[in-house]
């Protein structure tokens, strides 16, 4: 775990020996249930370090950076369509001011995620297996997060509507894009208008060691989300806004 260590100094924060046997642990029950839930397509100990654990660090740091929320700072993260975890679970695990929620739709994926926050000794961390637009009608969780992060779940337009209804007004989204982010921005106007979102950013996300670099896009919620939305499942993504 010597890539993410140096890594995440680069990025401003010194792991603890406990942080990087996490870490470490957290590669391994990847291997593991990989070979039972297709998790991730990158499984080598350095891909991952790079691309999972500091791509996901370097969120964090982006929001730090901005003034959004600095490290140690208490906020309440939602994590949309986790996956495997990411970029919700690093961040947690380099700071434990953050009070995590992890959403994920797939059964399977959402039980991995179960096993693994107790393996990790992250009992507190809550594992929601919902799709967003059923857990975004639970007033439990409708406009009651600080931060949401969501990477790799769907074009910004629809993803939008599966993320805004959360955030309290103040609250930003924070989702890592590929190269096609300035596209998706541009035919976010609609949505972001509907929904309470306004753009605060879009910028390269540096990776130390990193692969492609990343764009990070920021939209902080200026409005409540109207009632309506998000529509039926299945709808934002097959008419996006
Ligand atoms: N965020 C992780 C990452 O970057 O490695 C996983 C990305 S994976 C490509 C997208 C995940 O989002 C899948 O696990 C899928 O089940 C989940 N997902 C897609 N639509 C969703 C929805 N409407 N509600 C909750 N989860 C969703």
């Amino acid at each position: 775990m010597e890539i993410l260590r140096h890594g995440a100094a680069a990025l401003g924060l010194q792991l603890t020996d406990q942080q990087v046997e996490r870490f470490r642990t957290y590669y391994q029950a990847l291997l593991e249930g990989n070979r039972r839930v297709n998790l991730t397509t990158v499984t080598d100990a350095e891909g991952v370090q790079r691309r999972h654990f500091l791509e996901s660090l370097a969120v964090g740091a982006a929001l730090h950076r901005h003034g959004i929320r600095p490290w140690g700072t208490p906020a309440r993260f939602l994590d949309v369509g986790a996956g495997a975890g990411f970029p919700g679970l690093p961040i947690r695990l380099a700071d434990a001011a953050v009070r995590l929620v992890l959403l994920e739709a797939t059964a399977k994926k959402a039980a991995f995620l179960s096993h693994l926050t107790t393996r990790l000794g992250l009992g507190e961390v809550a594992v929601l297996a919902e799709r967003a637009e059923t857990a975004a009608r639970d007033p439990a969780h409708r406009e009651s997060y600080d931060i949401v992060l969501a990477r790799a779940v769907a074009p910004l337009p629809a993803l939008l509507e599966l993320t805004l209804p959360f955030l309290r007004t103040g609250g930003v989204l924070a989702a890592p894009k590929g190269s096609g982010a300035a596209q998706e921005v541009a035919a976010s106007a609609r949505a972001l208008r509907e929904l309470g979102g306004r753009l605060r950013l879009s910028e390269p996300l540096p990776v130390p060691d990193g692969g492609p670099q990343p764009v990070l896009v920021l939209v902080e919620k200026v409005a409540p989300t109207p009632e309506r939305y998000p529509r039926r499942p299945g709808v934002p993504t097959k008419r996006p806004l």
